[in-house]
């Protein structure tokens, strides 16, 4: 079905921060940017200055900054006062630890007003800050303190038992836990949140930090090998800051909501950093999704800008139908929203379209990575939506779609590349990498950070095709990492889990599609001589996953299968696996084991 472009023929409630996509464009620069910020009082550029410290010591300091929504529907405000308090706490407890300027510190946190403090207290302490999600389980916990070098972690005793305890010792360089909430007592080894808190000053000078000094660490996942760090500095604020007034159109007075987890890129840049350095109120939900529970967020927050994700929404029609007697949102007033958008993997052209019919408001995708650290590509309050497309490249943002090769990757030939010009060719979309929150490496992985690039381009591989007017379409992923409900999962994690099951032989895992989670994990497996397939192995199988990987990473389905196929070189052909799943073409065999 061919979607109907959506124009925005009434005029909006609040003049967008874009009104004119060609004249931003042309007008814009990083330089003229960077105005907007206030810098630290001496020199130098510090996440968490621009994102309370500044409001705090303004008429903004007794403005809500948080508005933390527990599961019990108890609201526990924060202005940006006792923020920039709270985390001049947190900043001192850590010099108390003795921990500084680089220092690691990792938090494994629900969404609580903690977290907060935690992340901005690092920032401001000149430590780095590392998110861990929530729902990882145990491997995918320790594989990262291991890699990011943790020297702090803050978590909550339960987390803490559950998924870190019996690894401690494996972690030599892990020198405190922090825990918040009860608990810390009954733990050897570990210090309370609250009593670091009480003893530590709530003044906190925010030392020299240099625009290129670490701040963030975010794990993410490649087709092959270990999770990858990416590291990300300071001066990626002034990304944050300037996409989310193009992409989201934050203004000051918005009441904002972000359903990303911090665990996640999306949740740190634009569910922390992005909305306080813009001064306004965020919306924190300290509970799961629940269709009700989120529609009265929306109405009871007054909420007026809101960034979420296509399997939420996916999970929202579903809940109600266009078609149906849309109780729920009838049933809230959702007169205050004004904006919505979403990210993190493709956006089916209905969940648009419902958004125009349900919410009154169409929803604008928009895409970005990890890597990139900030919206790339969107679609603007002012503009029309084309629905399916991703949008077009913000001000200051430079994108092609590059011709690929037979691997399905950009083609690189003698160091070059070949931009793809034709309109509706599908290619590997690839950035110019010219913007402040672009991250500046891989931790302790220079080849693999080197191996991104080609002939200046940064490659994102995402294959992708533009269109005649310069909107880009989102085609798939060039590899085979797995979008699963919004969360980037590598195969390796999940099969290097897999095969650590006595029973276990060989493991491919691949994404299988799914109607409302994008892609569900599925793993393929040959077991060892003597094991049958039975339905009892199975579930053992799913059970033991689930415990090693977190209900996020592990598998939904195992397929059993003796013959796996694998290359000569004796790797599982994720690419067939995949084809034979869903029936399509199965491509070029040549590499196959047993081929001739
Ligand atoms: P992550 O690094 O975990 O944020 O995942 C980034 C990946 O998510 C991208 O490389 C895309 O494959 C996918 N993605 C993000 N936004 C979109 C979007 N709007 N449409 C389709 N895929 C997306």
């Amino acid at each position: 079905m061919v979607w109907e472009t959506i124009r925005k023929e009434s005029a909006p409630r609040v003049t967008p921060n874009l009104t004119d996509y060609d004249r931003a464009r042309s007008e814009f620069s990083w330089s003229r940017a960077r105005a907007a910020l206030a810098g630290l009082p001496g020199g130098g550029l510090n996440i968490a200055h621009e994102a309370v410290d500044r409001h705090a010591g303004s008429e903004r300091g007794g403005r809500a900054a948080l508005r933390c929504v527990g599961r019990d529907a108890t609201v526990r405000t924060v202005t940006y006062a006792e923020l920039a308090k709270r985390t001049a706490r947190f900043a001192n407890a850590l010099r108390s630890l003795g921990a500084g300027h680089g220092d690691r510190v990792f938090t494994l946190l629900g969404r609580c007003p903690e977290l907060y403090t935690a992340v901005l207290g690092t920032l401001k302490n000149t430590s780095v800050l590392c998110p861990l999600f929530s729902a990882f389980g145990p491997d995918p916990v320790a594989q990262r303190l291991r890699l990011g070098d943790a020297r702090v972690l803050v978590t909550t005793a339960a987390l803490y038992r559950r998924k870190v305890a019996e690894l401690r010792a494996a972690l030599p360089g892990l020198d405190h836990v922090i825990i918040v909430g009860p608990g810390a007592g009954d733990l050897p080894g570990t210090l309370s949140f609250d009593e670091l808190m009480s003893r530590a000053s709530d003044h906190f000078a925010i030392p020299a930090t240099s625009p290129e000094d670490m701040a963030l660490l975010h794990f993410t996942s490649g087709t092959t090998g270990a999770p990858k760090g990416a590291v990300h500095v300071h001066q990626a604020v002034l990304g944050h800051y300037a996409t989310a007034a193009y992409a989201l159109d934050l203004h000051p007075e918005d009441v904002y909501w972000c359903t990303a987890d911090p665990g996640w890129v999306t949740g740190m840049s634009y569910g922390i950093i992005a909305p306080l350095v813009h001064g306004v109120t965020v919306v924190v939900d300290e509970g799961e999704y629940d269709a009700g529970r989120w529609y009265r967020i929306l109405a009871e927050q007054h909420v007026s800008v809101w960034y979420t994700a296509p399997t939420a929404l996916r999970m929202l029609m579903r809940a109600t139908p266009r078609q149906g007697p849309h109780d729920l949102p009838a049933s809230y007033d959702l007169s205050r929203l004004r904006f919505v958008a979403s990210v993190g993997e493709p956006l089916n052209p209905e969940a648009v379209v419902w958004g125009h019919e349900v919410l009154g408001l169409p929803v604008h995708d928009n895409w970005w990575q990890t890597e990139t650290g900030s919206i790339m590509i969107a679609n603007f309050a002012a503009c029309e939506i084309r629905p399916g497309s991703m949008g077009r490249p913000l001000p200051g943002v430079e994108a092609s779609v590059l011709r690929c090769g037979d691997d399905g990757r950009a083609l690189v030939t003698d160091g070059r590349v070949r931009v793809e010009n034709r309109p509706g060719v599908e290619g590997e979309l690839a950035l110019r990498p010219d913007w402040p929150s672009m991250f500046r490496g891989y931790l302790h992985d220079k080849e693999r950070y080197e191996a991104a690039f080609a002939d200046g381009w940064y490659l994102t591989g995402d294959l992708v095709s533009r269109d005649a007017d310069g909107w880009f379409w989102f085609v798939g992923r060039a590899d085979d990492v797995i979008k699963s409900a919004g969360h980037l999962i590598g195969p390796f994690e999940v099969e290097s889990a897999l095969m650590e099951h006595r029973a276990v032989a060989e493991a491919g895992v691949i994404g299988r599609p799914d109607p409302v989670a994008g892609n569900i994990v599925k793993a393929f497996i040959s077991l060892r001589p003597g094991v049958q397939p039975t339905p009892a192995i199975e579930r053992d199988l799913l059970a033991f996953a689930r415990r090693r990987l977190g209900p996020a990473v592990a598998p939904r389905e195992i397929a059993f299968d003796q013959n796996l196929p694998k290359t000569r070189s004796g790797k599982v052909m994720r690419r067939l696996l995949r084809a034979r799943e869903l029936g399509l073409p199965t491509g070029d065999l040549s590499t196959l084991e047993g081929s001739a």
